[in-house]
């Protein structure tokens, strides 16, 4: 990883602690994951997001730098994920999401998790538009596919998943969360 300024006061301190809790480590579903060292209850934060790294024209990709490790968020504002969250893998099962917390992201479990648990999260929450691609969660539910955006999902995964989006993107998104909340009230 590069050497890159942090702008988060308590990035430092967060980080740490996060790493003492989970490892990066090989994973069934895709090279690198995050795997959980402790046991975590649903709901509970798991890692805060350092999204301090804005990839922009005068801040890009620098050599060693992936584009497969940065997120798309709110008016076309890219951050380049550090370490441990950039190598969390997408499942069909999330054993989290991603919650915004008084204007900051944190890792949240979306269900009890073990110690030895892989942290996962579903790339597809939150996404507006992105390449299409094969899964190989393993979960049961695979959904193998992956559309290009939350909305291209089947309607029962909308509603799942509606109450794990984050506010940015629901407002962002205004007008189809509102088409979207209709179709899910339709009989
Ligand atoms: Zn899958």
């Amino acid at each position: 990883m590069a050497n890159l300024r942090s702008t988060h006061p308590d990035s430092a301190r967060m980080k740490d602690g996060v790493r003492a809790m989970l490892v990066v480590r090989n994973s069934l579903i895709d090279g690198l994951g995050v795997f959980a060292q402790r046991d975590y209850a649903a709901a509970e934060v798991i890692a805060w997001i350092d999204d301090s790294r804005i990839v922009d024209d005068e801040h890009p990709l620098l050599p060693g730098e992936s584009a497969q490790h940065c997120d798309y968020l709110e008016a076309g504002r890219v951050v380049l994920m550090q370490e441990p969250e950039r190598h969390i893998n997408s499942s069909c099962d999330p054993s989290a999401y991603v919650r915004t917390v008084d204007g900051k992201r944190c890792v949240v479990a979306r269900r009890a998790i073990h110690s030895g648990d892989e942290i996962t999260c579903d790339y597809i929450i939150d996404c507006h538009g992105g390449r299409i691609w094969q899964c190989r969660c393993g979960s049961s539910r695979c959904r193998r596919t992956i559309v290009a955006s939350f909305f291209d999902l089947p309607l029962e995964w909308q509603r799942e998943y509606l109450p794990l989006l984050n506010p940015w993107f629901v407002k962002e998104h205004d007008v189809r969360i509102q088409q979207l909340k209709r179709d899910l009230l339709e009989p």
